[in-house]
């Protein structure tokens, strides 16, 4: 794809816009919602280049009973109010409550949730890149046809590996990202799709 074509970036949550819960754990409650150095000011400066902000997160803890679709809620409206007040507004907060062995769609790296953020946008995968920290977010993006990059935050060391076998760009974080895309160095950055 070429930069110029770039007009929606499909986000994981967890190791990419905040800091994962310790031990494991899931982020239960708005104040257990730490933001990742730069996050902020990233998503910020991506909406002002006129691109549409998904997110696109796993959040099994719902399905194995450890935290209710209402705390969840709760999580995302201080994530999305955070987003706002700082000029990074969030267009779209997709989600799977599922647990692992409920056999969903949507649980990446099933391709569901990157497929109903498509959906949802009305602009093109061919448009669109997944940005994400893990394993999961890369295969969920590659079986839904769209381009991915990988942040070095969260898990992206442990992924960098993968990324760098399959053409996928890596970036510090965030904010080095949004950088690059807005410098127009993405028409390399993201030619890793497969
Ligand atoms: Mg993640
Ligand atoms: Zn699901």
């Amino acid at each position: 794809m070429n930069q110029m074509s770039l007009r929606h970036v499909i986000l994981d949550r967890d190791g990419v816009l905040n800091r994962e819960a310790d031990d494991a754990g899931y982020v239960r409650e708005p104040a257990q919602f730490h933001w990742l150095p730069g996050a902020l000011e990233g998503l910020a400066m991506l909406r002002r280049a006129g691109i549409r902000l998904s997110v696109a997160t796993n959040q099994s803890g719902v399905g194995r009973g450890l935290m209710s679709l209402e705390q969840l809620a709760a999580v995302h409206a201080r994530m999305q109010a955070d987003a706002a007040a700082r000029g990074g507004a969030l267009d779209a907060v997709l989600f799977c409550p599922h647990a692992p062995g409920e056999g969903c769609s949507c649980r990446k790296p099933a391709p569901g949730l990157i497929q109903a953020a498509i959906a949802r946008s009305g602009i093109a995968a061919g448009a669109s890149l997944v940005v994400g920290d893990d394993q999961r977010d890369l295969e969920a993006a590659w079986r839904a046809g769209v381009a991915a990059a990988l942040v070095r935050t969260g898990k992206g060391r442990e992924t960098e590996e993968l990324a760098r076998r399959s053409g996928v760009p890596a970036f510090d974080d965030l904010p080095q990202l949004a950088r690059a895309i807005i410098a127009g160095e993405t028409a390399q950055a993201t030619s890793g799709q497969r």
